[in-house]
Order: structure tokens, then C-alpha cells, then sequence
């Protein structure tokens, strides 16, 4: 099932069309988009038991009007360095242990926005973003998978004048600027996921127009099996340290080719388009603006 965010109520998304979660349940799931994860197993049994696209009230809508599909997590982890191209390409060593730190949630948008540019050096970095649903303390790296209820596309927009302020460089506040943290446009759950693909090896990629209907170039070009440390990992590492709870987001990290690691450098400028995409989840569209 693909679970999304349309105008601010919770969704089922199927074949162009949506399905209103209150409305359908009978008002037995709230509409708040961010309440489906709050009571996940029970959502997602009902889920599974109707058919949104064959749903008599289910009907056509705009993509423009998706938002997060979750809006408000309580934790919104980033790992730094998780592709070893990528690690290579920042010339830093790999990390024994996941590099986390966070982007504030009120950084979050949904998957079709235009994106106001902090500086003239923001980046992009194109990330499979896991979403988590039962969550807990100690969950083993064997039953990492169980925790996620699925998975999304995200872009961890980046200021990396502001990322690299001070010794140590700190990431927080450069990742989390109005806007850098788009995502959707669905959260698609792992069942799903494997209908389609092999959720450990999905296609990623990132494409920049420099206009509105300009020609894209395809800057990244990757697959999450190239992870350093993958989802499962991830879960494991950090559920250790800090309880992992329900709508939690987990952006894995970026394969090679952000605009950093070129020679010459390149950033993000007025104007450009981007349409990042995750083989089995959908596409993600930012405009930018200065
Ligand atoms: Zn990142």
C-alpha cells in the first residue's frame, strides 16, 4: 500500500487515485496524516483489507497537493557518509559506526515544492528514507526490517557553507533550512516494496534541469546496495541508544555525484529543477528560488 499525505488528510494512493482514510474507515483512523503511524499495526490490517483503486469514494487528484506523507515525526535521523563512493568523493574515511545527526522536522515538505536557497552553496543529496513502525529499544540488526514500515524517496538538501561551520563541523542547522527535507511521494510499505523490487538494492538517481522544461542531467546514479551500513544496521545501531518510536524518518544517506564532490564544485542555482527518484517508490520534483 502507498500511504500519503493529500491536503493535509491521510490517504491511500492506488492507480492515480485517493482514498481518504477517515472517510473510508468511518472515522475509526483519524485524518491527521501523522495518526496512522501512531496506531500502525491496527492501520495497517484495515489497509490491507480494502482495495483503494476499486473503492467507490476514491478519486483522481493533483499531485501538487501531496505533502509529507509524514509530516511530524519525532525523530528525524540523517547518517552521513554511507556510500563508500560518496565517502570517497567528501575525502573522508569511512565511518565505523553510522555518522547521525539530525534534520530538524520543521524542515519537511512534501514531494512537489519550490525551495527558497539559503546561500550559493546548497547541495543535493538524493536518499532512500525509511519509515518507521513498530519501533523500540534494542531491536537486533536480524529483525531490522521488522521495524520499518516502509519506505519513501527524500533529498537531504544541504548548506554546506553553513553544514562546515566551527571544528568539529556541525550538520544540523546547514540540513535544515524551510524546505530542505522534501519527501513522498508516498510511503510505500515494505510488502509493496517487494512486490516491485529488492527493497536491499533500489535504483537511485537525481536529475537537475538548469529550467522549467530545460534538459535534465543526470547527476546521481546509485543503488542503496551500496550502503555502508544498511537499513537493518541502521535500526540495530540506533534503536541501541535511543528508542526508536512509531513515524520515526531515517534519511540512509547519499550515493556519489552531489555538486560537493566535483571539480569543479557545483551548487544548486535559481531557476533549476530536480527530480529525484527511487526505483519501486516514485519521484520527488524541487523548484529553487533565490
Ligand atoms: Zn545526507
Amino acid at each position: 500500500m502507498r500511504i500519503a499525505n493529500l491536503t493535509g488528510r491521510a490517504v491511500l494512493l492506488a492507480d492515480a487515485r485517493a482514498l481518504d482514510v477517515e472517510r473510508a474507515s468511518g472515522g475509526r483512523f483519524g485524518a491527521d496524516p501523522q495518526s496512522v503511524w501512531n496506531d500502525w499495526a491496527a492501520f495497517r490490517a484495515w489497509a490491507g483489507s480494502i482495495d483503494p483503486a476499486a473503492h467507490p469514494d476514491s478519486a483522481a487528484f493533483d499531485p501538487v497537493d501531496l505533502g509529507a506523507p509524514v509530516p511530524r515525526p519525532s525523530q528525524v535521523f540523517g547518517v552521513g557518509l554511507n556510500y563508500a563512493d560518496h565517502a570517497a568523493e567528501s575525502k573522508m574515511e569511512l565511518p565505523e559506526h553510522p555518522l547521525v545527526f539530525t534534520k530538524f522536522p520543521s524542515s519537511l515538505t512534501g514531494p512537489a515544492v519550490t525551495v527558497r536557497l539559503s546561500g550559493d552553496r546548497v547541495d543535493w543529496e538524493a536518499e532512500l528514507v525509511a519509515v518507521i513502525g513498530r519501533g523500540g529499544r534494542d531491536i537486533r540488526q536480524s529483525n531490522g526490517w521488522d521495524a520499518v514500515a516502509g519506505l519513501t524517496v527524500g533529498q537531504d538538501l544541504s548548506d554546506r557553507t553553513v553544514q562546515s561551520w566551527g571544528k568539529p563541523a556541525q550538520f544540523n542547522l546547514g540540513k535544515s533550512f524551510p524546505g530542505y527535507a522534501p519527501t513522498g511521494p508516498a510511503v510505500v510499505t515494505l510488502d509493496e516494496v517487494r512486490a516491485a523490487a529488492d527493497p536491499d538494492a533500489l535504483g537511485i538517481t537525481c536529475r537537475i534541469a538548469d529550467a522549467e522544461g530545460g534538459v535534465f542531467r543526470t547527476l546521481q546514479d546509485g543503488t542503496s546496495r551500496d550502503m555502508i551500513f544498511k537499513v537493518p544496521r541502521l535500526v540495530a545501531e540506533l534503536s541501541a541508544i535511543v528508542e526508536l518510536l512509531p513515524g520515526d524518518l531515517i534519511f540512509t544517506g547519499t550515493p556519489s555525484g552531489v555538486g560537493m564532490g566535483r571539480d569543479p564544485q557545483i551548487f544548486l542555482t535559481p531557476g533549476q529543477c530536480m527530480v529525484t527518484e527511487i526505483e519501486a517508490l516514485g519521484t520527488i520534483e524541487q523548484r529553487f528560488v533565490a
